[in-house]
């Protein structure tokens, strides 16, 4: 796929190690700590995350169909949420999409050290255990 036709789609960015969309903190990918240069409007951001995160809830829109509107996690007894306001997506704790990527895997690290479903999750989508 050429970078226009990646555009046009506005999507298809991704970490070349794990294949997350291109979200660096520092210049690493949030999620494997790989170097990482380029970065992504995180349009498939949740769809991601549900796909890979057992206990994530979503909800979409009328009549529970279409696009996920908003994501909630809960883990280690915290609820960290990211919601689309229009075209923005809305995370809480309210911090940096990135920083809060950073505190949800930070999370669910700690979990995975108590519970093999997260672990194996968290390992076979290629993440890094904080
Ligand atoms: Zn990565």
């Amino acid at each position: 796929m050429s970078a226009l036709d990646a555009r046009q789609r506005g999507s298809g960015v991704c970490c070349a190690v794990c294949a997350a969309p291109a979200l660096p903190l520092d210049g690493v990918c949030v999620f494997c700590h790989a170097p990482l240069d380029k970065e992504e409007e995180p349009i498939e951001l949740l769809d991601y995350l549900v796909e890979r995160i057992p206990s994530a809830k979503v909800r979409r829109g009328h009549l529970n169909r279409g696009p996920i509107t908003e994501l909630v996690v809960e883990v280690g007894g915290r609820t960290l949420r990211a919601r689309w306001n229009k075209d923005n997506l809305e995370v809480h704790p309210p911090v940096l999409l990135t920083a809060w990527l950073d505190l949800l895997l930070t999370r669910l690290s700690d979990a995975a050290a108590g519970d093999a479903n997260m672990r194996r999750a968290v390992l076979r989508s290629g993440w890094a255990l904080r």
